[in-house]
């Protein structure tokens, strides 16, 4: 399958390599244990390379059959598109959205004792997953008296609450600083400390894992525990940190294209861009490229903080990226015209080198990536 690109339309815009999708699951799936499910994780637009088309593909083609999302619009989406694999909500939905969750249904998050109470109060039997706080202090049932948590979830399904699950989530387990792997172990003995009180609700998802801790090794998480695993940034080919060791074999799987709109001459003394934040102290030839920061291209990346590949070459950013626009140095790389093609991410220049640049993530890069910004889809 070719990429579509209409030439017309082409300004700023996301080449989707399905194949690379492919490879990194099923490289993953190798790496994993064998009893270890796959939850993919699809939210923020399955960060950025587009949830509808990303989850079906990985339905039909990798046959993975569970989905998490963020909120009850990223659901429906999928269920839109065809989706047919269990979806968790990750997060909070209103309490007037649980009928729509219990015609599609969607699986919620219980993310506090409150919410539980709101859905005990539901005509609405919406299957739930407990969130169990373990130590992040985001979401969840406290877990510091383990009796007593169970206690109140088996009161919760007494009282009529359709629960199929139970997982936490774990703050620092992308990290191999000895503090933070302590404090992982102590995350998993919490959440053990709960499940195990709750064999007699026979739940169907119990799962603590998300990218980082699913490769790691942890001999304390049991098979119970790694049944279901939550996958998100390294399905998409980058690495939960930038110092945490990946020893699969995975590539992102989207270049951020973008073309020259102009070239040109400047003299020593000529300013260029907003604020005159660069002036020439040697004859330059400048390239305008017509993405800026509402396409999602950090503003911090601007006066030769990043740059972009053109013919493979790195051409510095000039001066600050504007809204719509930026220009780079091409003085270093000869014979640039109008229409040539810029990689703004992609093989060589990837979302995590980007992100050291400016004191992020990868997650954030990537996800900042605007609508604006068309996607179009390839199996290479
Ligand atoms: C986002 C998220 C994940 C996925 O995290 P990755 O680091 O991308 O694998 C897993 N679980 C929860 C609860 C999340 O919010």
């Amino acid at each position: 399958m070719q990429v579509k690109v209409n030439k017309e339309e082409k300004r700023s815009w996301i080449e989707i390599d399905l194949a690379r999708l492919e490879a990194n699951y099923k490289a993953l799936k190798e790496q994993l244990d064998t009893y270890s499910k796959v939850i993919a994780v699809i939210k923020a637009d399955a960060y950025g390379h587009g949830d509808g088309r990303v989850a079906v593909f990985l339905e039909k083609e990798c046959s993975v059959r569970n989905f998490a999302v963020s909120n009850i619009d990223e659901a429906m989406t999928l269920r839109d598109a065809g989706v047919k694999g269990s979806i968790l909500i990750l997060g909070y939905t209103a309490p007037q959205h649980f009928k729509t969750l219990y015609d599609n249904n969607i699986m919620q998050t219980i993310v506090s004792s409150e919410y539980a109470d709101s859905l005990l109060l539901s005509p609405y039997k919406v299957r739930c997953q407990v969130a169990l706080d373990t130590g992040m202090n985001r979401i969840g049932l406290s877990t510091n008296n383990a009796e007593a948590c169970a206690e109140t979830i088996k009161g919760y399904a007494a009282q009529g609450l359709n629960i199929c699950g139970a997982f936490t989530h774990f703050c620092v387990a992308d990290s191999l600083r000895p503090e933070d792997i302590a404090f992982t172990k102590t995350q998993i003995q919490r959440f053990e400390d709960v499940v195990s009180r709750l064999d007699s609700l026979h739940l169907d998802y119990v799962h603590c894992c998300n990218s980082a801790a699913s490769l790691a090794y942890y001999p304390e998480l049991g098979k119970h525990l790694k049944k279901y695993v939550r996958l998100g940034i390294v399905l998409y080919g980058l690495k939960p940190d930038a110092d945490f060791p990946v020893d699969v074999n995975i590539k992102p799987a989207f270049e951020w294209k973008s073309l020259i709109s102009m070239v040109k001459t400047i003299q020593v003394g000529e300013s260029v861009g907003y604020g005159r934040a660069f002036t020439a102290d040697h004859t330059m030839r400048i390239a305008t490229i017509p993405t800026g920061y509402a396409d999602g291209y950090s503003r911090r990346l601007s006066c030769g903080v990043g740059h972009v590949l053109i013919n493979g070459q790195k051409a510095p950013i000039v001066g600050k990226v504007c809204m719509d626009q930026m220009m780079v140095d091409i003085s270093e790389i000869p014979g640039v015209k109008m229409d040539d093609e810029v990689i703004l991410l992609g093989d060589g220049l990837n979302a995590d080198e980007m992100a050291s640049l400016i004191g992020t993530i990868g997650y954030e890069v990537i996800c900042n990536i605007s609508k604006r910004v068309q996607r179009y889809y390839k199996k290479s």
